[in-house]
């Protein structure tokens, strides 16, 4: 028992001592933490490099003095290359990982050891190549262009100074077979990493057209198409998030089911066209009325519900009054500016215990009460019933 209560205390207690190392090294901020790590996995290359420098002094290809001199530079370039990172100093750029300038780096030491190992130089050409791949997945296509450029440049120089200090080594019909071998290499690298970042330009844009669509259809999907109101199902969905609020901080909430009174004959007698513009007119109204946290949906044909959260029903009362004024003075359409709409509404109250469904339907008998007492009216239920 005492074990597994050890074992269960411990393990969280490891992780978060590796996350709190793992954010001192790498830093908090994810997008920086991608760019440390990458310069990590890059330094790879580096150690790499010093092990050759090592193995270069002990057979004799490189002076000792040498070897220091480089591996002295080679750990001052990672150094400057964390600081840089890690800081959050790069962050200001446009590429925060310094692509091109590690490329630039990388590439230097690669062909300075180039020209200072005698006859073993063709392996950093191996080297060479690594360091540009470690780009290929982020550089622009100008970037690349750079990086490249700069690769001939450098891996020229070397191998024009060892033909020159040293022909026995660097044999010359051998340096221009190798850089031709390069600038092969460095091309096909170069159309890779454009090609790549076209690709990845074109998931880009793809991810946020696709998000910006899945945005439209779930915003489609929760209002009505005429009156832009939320729709019957997003309204039930506040309704049922209104009874768990209830439930878990006991807050109440009234609702209200609105008919626009004698809405046939707006229809019959001006037409379907202006039947939907008194919907609207009525949305309108009751928008600019209500107050911020109250939710109006449209229930359905010329239903509307409304809910008032954390109100009672008199509460809500006093608030279709104000809308039903308001209504007094709205035009429906230029057509017939005598036009006006009215409306009947059920209001109630949420009981504790009991369902939506029995809420909906008191509010629903409220509303029968006020069309068969006149139509253009309130009426409030708050009777449980069976
Ligand atoms: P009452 O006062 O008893 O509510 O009478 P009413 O005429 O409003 O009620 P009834 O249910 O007889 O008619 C409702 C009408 O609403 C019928 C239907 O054609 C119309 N309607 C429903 N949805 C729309 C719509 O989106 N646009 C238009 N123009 N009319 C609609
Ligand atoms: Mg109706
Ligand atoms: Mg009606």
């Amino acid at each position: 028992m005492s074990a597994a209560i050890t074992s269960s205390t411990a393990a969280p207690t490891v992780t978060k001592r590796y996350s709190r190392l793992s954010s001192l090294v790498l830093g908090a901020n994810p997008q920086q933490r991608g760019t440390v790590m990458v310069a990590m996995y890059a330094s790879a290359v580096y150690i790499a490099c010093l092990g050759l420098v090592a193995f270069f002094v002990q057979t004799g290809f490189m002076a000792p003095a040498v070897g220091w001199w480089m591996t002295g530079g080679i750990i001052a370039t990672i150094a400057l290359i964390y600081t840089m990172l890690r800081s959050g100093w790069s962050m200001r750029f446009k590429d925060p990982a310094l692509t091109v300038f590690q490329i630039i780096l990388a590439i230097s030491w690669d062909c300075i050891n180039y020209a200072l190992i005698g006859p073993a130089h063709a392996g950093m050409l191996l080297l060479m190549e690594l360091s540009l791949f470690f780009g290929i997945f982020s550089l622009t296509a100008r970037s690349a262009r750079i990086a490249l450029a700069y690769t001939l440049f450098a891996a020229g120089a070397a191998m024009a100074y060892g033909s020159i200090t040293d022909p026995a080594a660097f044999r010359p019909d051998l340096q221009a077979i190798y850089f031709v071998a390069l600038l092969l290499v460095t091309s096909m690298i170069a159309r890779l990493a454009t090609s790549l970042t076209g690709m990845r330009r074109e998931l880009e844009a793809q991810r946020k057209g696709l998000a910006g669509a899945l945005q439209h259809i779930q915003e489609a999907s929760s209002r009505d198409a005429l009156t832009g109101l939320h729709n019957r199902r997003h309204m039930m969905e506040m309704l049922r998030h209104e009874v768990e609020r209830h439930q878990r901080f006991n807050t109440g909430f009234s609702l209200a089911l609105i008919d626009l009174d004698h809405f046939k004959q707006f229809n019959d007698r001006y037409g379907h066209q202006t039947g939907d513009e008194a919907l609207c007119c009525f949305a309108r109204q009751a928008q600019a009325t209500l107050r911020a946290g109250d939710v109006l949906a449209r229930w359905g044909g010329e239903e509307f519900m409304l809910l008032f959260p954390e109100s009672t029903a008199q509460d809500g009362l006093a608030n279709l009054e104000l809308l039903r004024s308001s209504l007094q003075e709205a035009t429906v359409s230029p057509q017939h500016p005598e036009l006006r709409v009215r409306f009947s509404a059920g209001l109630t109250s949420f009981i504790s215990g009991e369902s939506i469904q029995k809420t909906i339907e008191r509010a629903d008998q409220a509303l029968y009460q006020a069309k068969a007492s006149g139509r253009n009216r309130c009426e409030i239920n708050l009777e449980p019933g069976t």
